[in-house]
């Protein structure tokens, strides 16, 4: 495929943060972007040259973007493979509707895992009754978590035996699920990487992601601890991008338990983990996103600063985290007055519990002091530090 320069039309499914920064980097180098989102008030719609606001398998509006645009992307791992699929008929799609597809259906995902000898859990396939019933003693307590369309810790239940697993699976409508073994956490990392078409691969240093409540808090980059599991991650999320051929950024996490390290799961785009490359790389994921779908060569993903990243969800804009007072704007002021901080809002006009309306991130010379400043920022916003 001949490289594909500016000023031409990319083409983005989804119109998340995710996207949203993938427009901002595409117009830096001259591209014009058009997206498809059904939401008219989507993040990445708003800075668009064009929005599709439209259902993501409306052939109609697929048929436009395959009449307009150079290349297609995807910002969001539930956009239906078939209208990748359909768009590839007539236009470049990276990446494509096959790797998708086996990173949104945590079946094939894990099944992938298995097949390609990537390190990961024990887990089961449930997809009927007897299926929980023949499921492992050695796999309790475990988690039981919906095959499709869960993120952010939904359509996931902790279950501490195979009673409450059936129930937990009929909870879910007996929809397809996986029972992953719980494991202990000594910490989590994720890898974000770029492939391009010819199977060169640029890796993010390893981040380490911490949780609250389910959802991505806080990611210190690059990871502590050992610089052995780090190479260990790099290595086995090289190793999926290339059996999957992935052409794009892709994001994989990692669980490290009892010194060992398991793969969680892949996000076929950038990564929440990867936000702090816009500000502390040479070459942000989203930039990497361009290029591989564009065919330019993959910038460089050296650090050259440490950063931590910080997650802003929506409970913040309520007071003390009631939600039955009026949304009202943070105090952005405690993330602007410390030195290397960064504030990123992504300019979603309803707040709710758990959605990402923005993040911070902070960079610097010495990791310690990064880290201090990002954790005083974000406590200063009232960000309570409980169930990590
Ligand atoms: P998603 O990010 O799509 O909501 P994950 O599978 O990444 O789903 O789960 C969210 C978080 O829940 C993980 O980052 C981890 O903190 C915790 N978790 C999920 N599965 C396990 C497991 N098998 N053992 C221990 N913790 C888990
Ligand atoms: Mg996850």
């Amino acid at each position: 495929m001949a490289t594909i320069l500016p000023p031409a039309v990319l083409g983005m499914l989804g119109g998340g943060q995710l996207g949203r920064f993938f427009v901002a980097a595409a117009h830096e180098m001259g591209y014009l972007v058009w997206v498809l989102d059904p939401d008219p008030n989507s993040p990445a719609g708003r800075l668009a040259d064009r929005h599709l606001v439209a259902a993501y398998d409306d052939y109609a509006a697929l048929d436009q973007i395959a009449a307009e645009c150079a290349a297609v992307s995807t910002e969001f791992e539930n956009v239906p493979a078939e209208a990748l699929e359909y768009l590839a008929k007539f236009v470049p799609v990276r990446p494509s509707s096959k790797a998708v597809a086996v990173c949104q259906n945590r079946i094939a995902e894990k099944t992938f895992m298995h097949e390609h000898a990537i390190p990961h859990g024990p887990f089961a396939v449930i997809r009927g009754d007897d299926d929980v019933a023949a499921a492992d003693h050695g796999l309790f307590p475990a988690v039981l978590k919906v095959a499709r369309f869960g993120y952010d810790g939904k359509g996931q239940a902790r279950v501490a035996n195979h009673d409450e697993a059936l129930h937990a699976f009929h909870e879910f409508g007996g929809e397809p699920c996986v029972l992953e073994k719980l494991l202990t956490l000594d910490c989590e990392l994720s890898v974000v990487l770029a492939r391009d078409a010819e199977g060169r691969i640029r890796a993010f240093a390893p981040g380490e992601n911490r949780h609250r409540r389910g959802i991505l808090d806080v990611t210190i980059v690059p990871a502590r601890g050992g610089r052995q599991l780090r190479l260990e991650a790099e290595k086995a999320a090289e190793r999926i991008a290339q059996a999957l051929d992935y052409v794009g950024t892709l994001g994989v996490e990692f669980f490290v338990s009892e010194g060992e390290l398991f793969a969680n799961e892949m996000a076929p785009r950038p990564h929440n983990s990867g936000h702090h490359t816009i500000d502390a790389c040479v070459t942000s994921q989203y930039e990497q996103q361009v290029r591989a779908l564009t065919g330019l060569p993959l910038g460089e993903p050296r650090m050259h600063s440490h950063a931590v990243m910080v997650n802003l969800l929506g409970e913040l804009w309520f007071d003390g985290g009631d939600h039955h007072r009026s949304q009202r704007e943070p105090d952005w002021s405690v993330v602007h007055r410390e030195p290397g901080a960064r504030l990123h809002l992504y300019g979603k006009h309803h707040a709710r519990q758990g959605r990402k309306m923005g993040h911070f991130t902070v960079i610097g010379e010495d990791a310690d002091a990064v880290l201090e400043a990002a954790l005083r920022a974000r406590a200063a916003l009232g960000i309570a530090d409980d169930d990590h």
